[in-house]
């Protein structure tokens, strides 16, 4: 591929009972995925489901956070920092998805931050952005996604993109069933490959890896898998099903 492993985020949201993901990660161990130097797999499950699914689900899965905090830990109630991921051998970390900037009002500035810090404490990040269907109607989508690389860039080092993917996740597309089209989600990835070569390097635009989210599924993955800009996804309600995420691994086949 031209630009790197392939890469499946599987993003569990605040999903799952003990018997449901014992369940899932059962699936998961079952199915039959690419290796390791194919494609990249890692699941997000929730701080809770963290500790058992660490300790049950095999290689080549891996394991990320959907969140944490902008700084050091300390006397933040409800938190949980970066160093405290990277100590206890979580790998990945999901930051600034869609939810998090609407629901819990985390602006371009704090996810930026966050992406730094994480990355100083040796954590990879999976950095999210993507447009409302308002912005993209009112001819905005692309100063949006402007103002959200921008904030990402400014806290990352040059050097530290290797530790990053980029997923574009149009909000209009996440947990909607509408799925944005092929010529919409590569228009939107040519971009942002674009600004990060204008503004990052040409280098780390070539070598990084851009996911699509939003409502990806079995059926339209294989579609969006072939297009020249995209180099994985971030799968939400999908990655649920362990059979359906199973298919999504195997998009590219
Ligand atoms: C997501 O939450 O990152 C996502 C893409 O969700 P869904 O696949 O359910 O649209």
């Amino acid at each position: 591929r031209a630009h790197g492993r392939f890469f499946i985020g599987g993003n569990w949201k605040c999903n799952g009972t003990v018997e449901s993901v014992t369940q899932l990660v059962k699936d998961l161990n079952a199915g039959s995925v690419p290796p390791a130097d194919k494609v990249e797999i890692v699941v997000a499950p929730t701080f809770v489901h963290l500790d058992m699914v660490k300790k049950t689900l095999n290689p080549p899965f891996e394991i990320g956070a959907q969140d944490c905090w902008v700084g050091k830990g300390g006397a933040f109630t409800g938190e949980v920092s970066a160093e405290m991921l990277h100590d206890f051998g979580i790998p990945w970390v999901i930051l600034g998805h869609s939810e998090r900037r609407s629901l819990c009002r985390e602006d371009d500035e704090l996810v930026g931050q966050k992406c730094e810090y994480a990355l100083s404490q040796g954590l990879k990040v999976i950095g999210c952005i993507g447009e409302t269907l308002a912005q993209r109607e009112s001819g905005h989508m692309f100063d949006v996604l402007d103002a959200q690389l921008r904030a990402i860039a400014n806290h990352t080092s040059l050097g530290n993109w290797v530790n990053m993917v980029i997923a574009y996740e149009p909000v209009w597309a996440i947990g909607t069933g509408v799925v944005a089209t092929p010529e919409q989600a590569q228009e939107a990835h040519a971009y942002v490959r674009k600004w990060i070569s204008d503004n990052v390097s040409p280098d780390v635009a070539a070598d990084l890896r851009l996911l699509y989210g939003g409502s990806v599924n079995e059926s339209n993955c294989g579609t969006l898998a072939n297009l020249e800009d995209v180099d994985g996804f971030l799968v939400g309600g999908a990655s649920l099903q362990g059979a359906s995420f199973i298919s999504i691994c195997n998009a590219e086949n």
